[in-house]
């Protein structure tokens, strides 16, 4: 049974979607006004694997990830860099598609930009007019929070009368708003101004939180299964979707709430902002595989925090490295005919291990064990060289099936990557040091045909390519 914690009810629940087998996610996508961090790209990562595992679970899924692409970052540094928005954000949407598919993170089926859905937004805004949940004050529309006696649903925050929660988040400068805590759906601004739109309550830009009620209702219904992102949205930008959402239609927005939580650097926040961020390319160019990222960014729960260092970095490039020197070893093995209980029962130990964990609230890191338990037994039965031809297929399968969700194996390779290669000279190291000469000559060969020379020097052994 598969169960998510849910933030809007602060529960494990188990996961049913709204009509039979169909799930509708929606998640949270990025400013493109640079490129996103590694921070940014855990949010992403989470979200990829949430759409692999509800299709693994044989949901017939519609994923859904908005692009901003109009915000006053976004203005500000177009106008400074003198092109238009378009124009400007265009070379972040490229770099954001490229680094999404080199950290193995699938297309979502539909990435609407919020520029091409302004009718979406207006016409929401125009509802929440006439039906008394926003007003217009110096030529800006706000949302009437006293209108939405359910606002802080999310959030659980609780706000008295005029004062703006205990959060310092809110707006309380904007004193043409009925009450501080009511926030901005349309901004007035200067005719003059390229970056505004027509309107019927005049010319103007939409707010942030708008754009992601008008994408996620367009694509996905009003009323839908799953919303994430990450735990900095939850508030305001999520509670003020629900809001506008909810204002509208007067139905339920979304069923299931899921954060994700912070990648940390240093145990702060990673953001641009700090000045303490790591984009993808500043670490692949450090020598880094987008593969080793992707295991770091998974390695903990999506409900935990995630302290990043290099050194977990080195730690899980080589992990990876001894993954595909695993599946490339039973790939690669003689074997005899047939099968044998005990790798049988190994195999369907980790599948149930893996969907167990799965299961309960995307556990990533103790799937991750389940696969480590399969590769450590399986590897025991390599040195014995007693795999069987049969199980060398239930393996394999197994590995396509975790790897259809985690997508830590990588492609398989003519060309042995670095990290295999070493981790298949301290494969051989360990043989050796056990006496165990045929498997160290076994791992030799292999190394050979794949055009790798050993020597062997007093300061350990060093490697090269033919
Ligand atoms: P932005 O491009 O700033 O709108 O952020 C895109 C996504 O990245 C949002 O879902 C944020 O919650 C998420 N995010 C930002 N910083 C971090 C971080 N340090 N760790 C995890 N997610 C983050
Ligand atoms: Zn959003």
């Amino acid at each position: 049974m598969l169960r998510f914690h849910n933030t809007l009810s602060n529960k494990l629940e188990e996961f049913r979607p709204l009509r039979d087998n169909e799930v509708k996610a929606y998640i949270c996508g990025p400013t493109v006004w640079n490129f996103a961090h590694i921070g940014n790209f855990r949010t992403f990562t989470f979200g990829d694997i949430l759409a692999r595992y509800l299709r693994f679970k044989g949901y017939d899924l519609t994923y859904v990830m908005n692009l901003t692409d109009v915000d006053d970052r976004i203005i500000n540094e177009s106008h400074k860099a003198g092109k238009s928005i378009d124009e400007f954000v265009q070379p972040y949407i490229i770099a954001f598609w490229e680094d999404m598919a080199a950290l193995g993170n699938n297309r979502p089926d539909i990435a609407p930009r919020a520029t091409e859905h302004i009718k979406e937004m207006i016409d929401i805004i125009s509802t929440l007019l006439a039906n008394g949940k926003a007003y217009e004050s110096d030529g800006s529309i706000y949302f009437r929070i006293s209108a939405f006696p359910e606002y802080g649903k999310l959030s659980k925050i609780s706000f008295s009368g005029n004062e703006a929660g205990g959060s310092g988040r809110v707006d309380t400068d904007k004193y043409e708003k009925e009450d501080a805590r009511d926030f901005a759906v349309w901004k007035l601004v200067d005719r003059s101004d390229p970056a505004g739109w027509e309107a019927p309550f005049g010319y103007g830009r939409p707010g942030w939180h708008i754009e992601c009620s008008a994408m996620s209702m367009k694509y996905l219904g009003e009323t839908f299964d799953i919303h994430a992102g990450g735990v900095d949205l939850q508030f305001p930008h999520h509670e003020n979707e629900i809001a506008q959402s909810e204002g509208a239609t007067g139905k339920l927005f979304a069923k299931y709430w899921l954060h994700g939580e912070f990648l940390k650097i240093d145990n702060e926040k990673m953001a641009k902002s700090l000045g303490n961020d790591y984009t993808l390319r500043d670490i692949i160019s450090r020598g880094f595989s987008p593969l080793a990222i992707r295991y770091l960014l998974i390695s903990v729960p999506y409900g935990k925090q995630l302290n990043f260092t290099f050194e977990g970095l080195k730690g899980a490039e080589s992990t990876v490295g001894r993954l595909q020197q695993f599946r490339r070893l039973v790939r690669e093995a003689k074997t005899e005919p047939g099968s044998d209980t005990e790798v049988a029962q190994l195999v369907a130990k980790a599948l149930a291990e893996f969907e167990a964990a799965m299961d309960d609230d995307l556990n990533t890191s103790v799937a991750l064990a389940a696969i480590h338990n399969l590769v450590r037994e399986t590897n025991s039965v390599l040195a014995k060289d007693a795999l069987r031809a049969d199980d060398r297929e239930s393996v394999l399968d197994a590995v396509a099936r975790f790897d259809s969700v985690l997508g830590i194996f990588g492609k398989e390779q003519a060309e042995l990557l670095d990290a295999e290669v070493e981790a298949l000279i301290d494969e051989r190291q360990e043989a050796r040091r056990n006496r165990n000469f045929a498997r160290s000559d076994e791992i030799r060969d292999l190394l050979a045909q794949r055009g790798i020379v050993l020597e062997d020097t007093k300061d350990g052994v060093r490697w090269k390519r033919k």
